[in-house]
């Protein structure tokens, strides 16, 4: 494992511990601990063993991403499409959110990404700036992703809703129903390898289910009619108030990560 991407596992406040016998992938996996121990140091700490000064030099090696990545935009006639989703979106009156939102939030990113990342639906900084995931979650997210060798502008962010509920109260079933059909299009546009949920009620609106969050983690689900393969972690806004959970959120991105190669490895 890289100095940098060391760096963006403390950033979304999982604790490295490398060994003192050598950092190396296998060993940073194993000691993504929540417990510290005497036999492990951790890398920030400034009373570092040489290993782990090792490791922090060898900041050249840079964070891989999980595949390759295409940076143009789609084709015209399918840019077109999504212009006319976007457009349809932004001037949804379906369901009574209409009425008291700022704005509609579309959804924001590469539109040829393998990666569509899906939470809930816009608080209030995202109703007031039009994107999501803008505020102190998205932040966490923004280097979530980074863990993974994602910057944000490389995957496709999207919400269940698109208008924000007054108050950030849970979404209401009508309310679901009336704005899902705007990300299965999305689905069908982007036509994505992976989908990451976060949060529950991400997850449990798009698998249809109340089983909780805890016991829909470390599967590969499905959604739609493309099968898409889903993952389910939990919400960057959950993690900020239980930073003890982002050791499993951890866990969860390496799966998303391993699925995703297995995937991609199929395909090529
Ligand atoms: N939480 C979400 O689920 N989505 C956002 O866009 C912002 C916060």
């Amino acid at each position: 494992m890289g100095a940098r991407r060391i760096e963006y596992l403390h950033a979304i406040g999982v604790d490295v511990w490398v060994r003192r016998d050598g950092p190396h992938d296998a060993a940073v996996d194993a000691a993504v601990q929540a417990a510290p121990s005497a036999a492990r140091t951790p890398v920030n700490d400034s009373a570092a063993s040489p290993s782990v000064v090792t490791a922090s030099a060898n900041g050249a090696s840079s964070l891989r991403p999980p595949g390759p990545v295409d940076l143009r935009p789609p084709e015209p006639q399918v840019q077109e499409q999504w212009e006319t989703l976007r457009a349809e979106v932004l001037s949804c009156t379906k369901c009574a959110l209409h009425s008291t939102r700022t704005q509609g939030v579309f959804g924001v990113g590469n539109r040829r990404t393998d990666w569509l990342i899906i939470g809930e639906a816009p608080g209030a900084e995202e109703d007031k700036q039009g994107e999501p995931f803008v505020g102190r979650a998205g932040k966490l997210l923004n280097a979530m992703l980074l863990s993974l060798g994602l910057p944000r502008e490389h995957v496709f962010i999207a919400n269940v809703l698109k208008s924000r509920p007054p108050g950030n109260r849970d979404p209401k079933p009508d309310e679901v129903a009336a704005c899902l059909p705007y990300l299965i299009r999305q689905i069908a546009l982007l036509k994505p390898k992976l989908m990451l949920a976060v949060g529950r009620i991400a997850a449990q609106n798009l698998l249809a289910t109340d089983v909780p969050l805890g016991r829909l983690r470390g599967q590969v689900h499905t959604f739609g009619e493309l099968n898409t393969p889903l993952i389910v972690t939990y919400h960057p806004a959950y993690l900020l108030r239980t930073p003890a959970d982002k050791r499993k959120a951890w866990e969860d991105l390496k799966f998303a990560r391993s699925v995703f190669r297995r995937l991609a490895a199929q395909e090529s």
